[in-house]
């Protein structure tokens, strides 16, 4: 170390508040404060694109089309990705509208490259010249391939038609979802249980009654709280009619022109044309995984079951046999039994968890496990809350990337939590990585299931900030849709043993300390209901593969599965008009949550018990992290474990046995 920056770490180590000016190699986002300035930028890029496409196109041959593209990649995302961003995030109206405006300009401009007969042509005749460049171009053709461009002419045709009414239903779908203005009044008396702070929150009609609409916050609290069955009965039933009738036909339509799409491309369903392009690769695969699922979970839930319909007896002060549980009784009989069993109070929590503590505990776990460090800098940001650091080589100190940690709620921002690019890594042309972490967590510290949610979203983030690849388009957001989770799934278990947790006092002297007899405690109420569950994603996973396979009227599937449940099917209700998720990306994937949580537990276990092993973790941001998208990802897995791939971790945990 040079005398000087001895003597920076010194002054760094005495003024910790004292932030660091940005590094100029930092790739920092563009701040708007109106609409119009962030439309006059998308439409100079998109124009940048344009020209840059056409050039592409004028070209014949495969000489220099991984370069272009990438250098086509990077322009797109410097034009659209902060637009994205902001279209969920930013505090002025105005500029989220024209964020969103631009985010559907670039769509299309992608969907107008991806038909592009002469680029598919260059990058068909491409001669890669390493195993990383085949992989770029199989996937690159593929997206060709998926867009229609290598069919026959007259197919040709009928794809884009087919390609247009989809997108017409599933916005009609969404449209019906997002406009369905259902209230559900109750009045105080109906909402005993639920926790006052929160029913403070909330408007009263003049009668003085509630009047709540559908949203997921609202539900979750009264589902989990209200103490009257029938409340929570009158509001399940509201809720499983979103979208309306309406909704079965759209579902039905998006899901008998994706069967139409699929034999244009020769395949005998939905399901196999998706899936080629997944990491399961087969129908049969998935089918099996889910059957194997079904099995091993059914005897457990059925326990679980019982004891909530013992408690639910007890409650009421009825004999079991006489007790009759319904949908609507699990979330609040869960919380009851996790109150009583295990004397966790997630509230309590918070004082544990600072926010701000918090943060510094992951970059505490990440300095640990990967070498690398975060600090606070001096950068512009779209809302005072949100927070600017830059990642370093903890040994050298050298700028890596940037991330912007946005983490609390506000007026119309995104709900949920969740990780977004702004520049992905790309060693060809020196570019350097930045993201941000979205979240709606709460700003008087954290229970320890947020901590949970920062822990995942920031495994979202490191995948992005320590891809190590050549070409933009191999970093972590291509990764495939049953693979990307793994990463982030897998970090959660941070926030579940003592041995992490415990470096807490090393961030907080001040904190109090969870015991270890605490931690377990809240790790076995986490555990409790987790069979169940699994089955009810096991059931949302069969439904969306039975559509994707033999497209018929939704409702009268959906029927049929959930009648074989152990709650059976509830007349009136119709949870298929608004599972949104698969008439969007997860058709024909929505498997891919479990199958990503079986690869995130296996490799969980090459930590055995030690969670902050620098060799583990130096070796798993090689082989998983570093590698974004540049092999297939079974083969980084295996690189990784040293072994083929095993669903055991998995299976032991969702049936209790870990
Ligand atoms: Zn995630």
């Amino acid at each position: 170390m040079k005398p000087n920056s001895l003597v920076a770490a010194a002054l760094a180590a005495a003024l910790p508040s004292l932030a660091f000016a940005a590094d100029p190699a930092a790739p920092l986002a563009p701040m708007y404060t109106d609409g119009a300035a962030l439309t006059r930028d998308c439409d100079a890029a998109l124009a940048t694109v344009r020209k840059t496409v056409e050039a592409m196109a004028s070209k014949t041959g495969g000489e220099g089309i991984f370069a272009e593209w990438n250098r086509m990649f990077v322009q797109v995302e410097d034009g659209s990705n902060a637009a994205s961003l902001y279209a969920t995030v930013h505090p002025a109206k105005d500029v989220r509208s024209a964020g969103e405006a631009c985010e559907e300009n670039f769509k299309k401009l992608n969907t107008e490259v991806n038909q592009n007969e002469a680029i598919f042509a260059r990058v068909k005749a491409a001669k890669p010249a390493s195993p990383k460049e085949a992989k770029l171009q199989r996937d690159l053709l593929r997206d060709f391939e998926d867009s229609g461009v290598a069919l026959p002419a007259d197919k040709r045709a009928k794809a884009k038609e087919l390609f247009e009414k989809i997108e017409s239903h599933r916005q009609a779908f969404e449209r019906n979802v997002r406009e369905d203005t259902t209230k559900v009044t109750f009045t105080p008396g109906e909402l005993e249980g639920v926790p006052e702070p929160f029913l403070r929150t909330k408007k009263r009609d003049d009668a003085g009654n509630y009047v709540f609409g559908l949203d997921q916050p609202t539900y979750s609290a009264v589902m989990s709280n209200a103490k009257s069955e029938a409340t929570r009965e009158r509001y399940y039933r509201a809720r499983f009619r979103q979208g309306g009738e309406r909704n079965l036909e759209e579902l039905y339509q998006v899901f008998l022109l994706r069967q139409q799409l699929a034999a244009l491309y020769g395949m005998p369903s939905y399901a196999d044309y998706r899936l080629r392009s997944r990491m399961a690769g087969k129908t049969q695969t998935v089918n099996r995984f889910l059957a194997d699922v079904k099995a091993a979970v059914t005897p457990v839930e059925r326990q679980e079951m019982q004891v909530l319909r013992e408690e639910k007896a007890r409650e009421l002060g009825k004999p079991v046999a006489d007790t009759k549980l319904s949908w609507w009784d699990l979330s609040y009989y869960s919380e009851r039994v996790r109150r009583a069993r295990y004397d966790v109070d997630q509230e309590k929590l918070r004082e544990y968890f600072p926010a701000d503590k918090s943060v510094d505990f992951v970059f505490l776990v990440v300095e640990r496990l990967y070498g690398i460090r975060f600090r606070p800098a001096d950068a512009p940001v779209w809302h005072p809350d949100v927070r600017y650091f830059e990642m370093v080589d903890g040994k050298t100190g050298a700028y890596m990337g940037s991330a912007y940690l946005d983490l609390f709620p506000r007026e119309g921002k995104r709900q949920g939590a969740f990780a977004a690019p702004l520049t992905t890594a790309s060693r060809l042309v020196n570019r350097k990585p930045s993201g941000a972490l979205v979240a709606n967590l709460d700003r008087r510290g954290f229970n320890q299931r947020e901590l949970e949610v920062l822990l995942h979203e920031f495994g979202h983030l490191l995948n992005l900030l320590l891809s190590n690849v050549d070409y933009g388009p191999q970093a972590f957001t291509t990764v495939k849709w049953d693979f990307v989770e793994a990463p982030s799934q897998m970090f959660e278990e941070w926030a579940r043993r003592p041995q992490t947790l415990g470096l807490f006092k090393e961030v907080c002297s001040s904190c109090p300390q969870l015991s270890v007899d605490q931690i377990k405690r809240i790790d076995d109420a986490r555990k409790f209901g987790m069979a169940t569950g699994y089955a009810r994603q096991q059931l949302l996973a069969a439904f969306d593969m039975e559509l994707a396979q033999n497209p018929r009227a939704p409702l009268e599937v959906w029927k049929s599965l959930e009648s074989a449940t152990p709650l059976g099917y509830v007349e009136g209700t119709m949870f298929p008009t608004a599972f949104q998720h698969i008439v969007n990306e997860y058709g024909a994937g929505y498997y891919g949550y479990m199958w990503s949580r079986v690869i995130a537990r296996d490799l969980l276990s090459q930590f055995g018990d030690n969670l902050l092993d620098p060799k583990v973790g130096a070796r798993y941001r090689e082989a998983i992290l570093g590698a974004g998208n540049e092999a297939e990802e079974t083969d980084m897995v295996r690189k990784f474990l040293g072994r083929e791939p095993s669903s055991d971790a998995f299976f032991a945990e969702i049936t209790g046995r870990s």
